[in-house]
């Protein structure tokens, strides 16, 4: 199996009826970057930023992290880099900037704890548009937005460092594009409003799937629980795909899903286009887009839809990947 993954390695993700998709890939390390640069995908879907911030013992100056964003920019020159602002609290701590909360995935958390403290999402904004200067692939990609209000906040934020640093610099700098993380669910009913206000959307379906079925993501003991097969959480991709759809806002999916070979073939299925998985995950997405067509999965959507156990659904499109060979 390896050889015949490495066999497609240079070839196009795109499906036997000649669909283009977009696969890109999941970081955050900044060791990651020299890994990936020989990976052949399209740029970088999500950057995850506080994984840096993680492993230091205080906060990276902005010269520290322009010098970060420097690398990730580089990775894929000429394709886009999502790097999404810093997404600590929940399960992710700072260890020189402590949270103590009773709920933390539902409390102080990516960009509650941000617009809290302007003063880190401005130094992380400044070093991010620095970084893109000789570049251009920056795009900047918030986590866990829950209103518009949160997203009329950053965007001032945003045009408040851009602002500055043109005047600090004495030249112009692009306006990188501005994205949301669909992961909170009441977002996903805001997708209408949220479209006028930025250029892109990213699911980050393992959010979601926590959010949606109450689940933690990390708590061993309802692990059963948390799937992405429950119809609730299929039915609430659909709604998305289409209200993107509808909105005419390009959408792409970040979360560990679309890495999962029946994930892949459920979000194809529902109109899904665009990706990004951890490296390991992006070659066998590759085989497998390459060998379906859409017409092969043209009835999944509606199979799957009749089913209620995320175990019965999960079956039906493990037969559909046995065809597959
Ligand atoms: C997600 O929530 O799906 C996601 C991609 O972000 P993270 O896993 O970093 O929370
Ligand atoms: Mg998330």
């Amino acid at each position: 199996l390896e050889e015949l993954v490495q066999s497609i390695a240079d070839k196009p993700a795109e499906t036997k009826d000649g669909t283009q998709v977009s696969l890109a890939i999941n970081t955050g390390l900044a060791a990651d970057f020299e890994v990936v640069r020989g990976i052949d995908a399209d740029g970088i879907g999500l950057y995850r930023t506080e994984i840096p911030f993680m492993v230091r013992n205080c906060f990276p100056s902005e010269s520290e992290q322009c010098a970060l964003y420097q690398k990730a920019l580089d990775a894929y020159p000429g394709k886009s880099i999502n790097m999404r602002t810093l997404d600590v609290g929940g399960d992710k701590p700072l260890p020189y900037f402590p949270i103590e909360e009773d709920n933390p995935f539902l409390g102080w958390r990516g960009i509650r704890m941000t617009l809290d403290h302007p003063e880190i999402l401005l130094v992380q904004v400044r070093a991010m548009l620095k970084a893109n200067i000789d570049r251009g692939n920056l795009q900047i990609l918030l986590p866990m937005i829950t209103s518009v209000q949160e997203v009329d906040e950053c965007l001032r934020l945003i045009k408040q460092a851009h602002a500055e640093l043109e005047e600090e610099l004495q030249r112009t700098l692009v306006k990188p594009k501005v994205g949301v993380m669909l992961e909170v669910p009441a977002a996903i009913y805001q997708i209408g409003l949220l479209s006028k206000k930025v250029d892109f959307f990213s699911v980050g379906t393992n959010d979601l799937t926590q959010y949606l079925l109450a689940v933690d993501r990390n708590n061993a003991r309802v692990a059963n629980l948390y799937t992405y097969y429950h119809p609730g959480v299929l039915e609430a991709l659909k709604f998305i795909a289409n209200q993107c759809h509808k909105f005419n806002t390009p959408v792409s999916i970040c979360g560990e899903m679309a890495g999962e070979p029946i994930g892949l073939l459920i979000l194809m299925s529902l109109g899904y286009r665009k990706f990004s998985m951890s490296a390991q995950n992006l070659l066998k997405a590759k085989w497998i887009l390459r060998h379906i067509s859409l017409s092969d999965i043209a009835d999944l959507q509606h199979k799957v839809s009749f089913e209620t156990d995320p175990e019965a659904i999960k079956l039906i499109v493990s037969e559909k990947l046995d065809q597959l060979g």
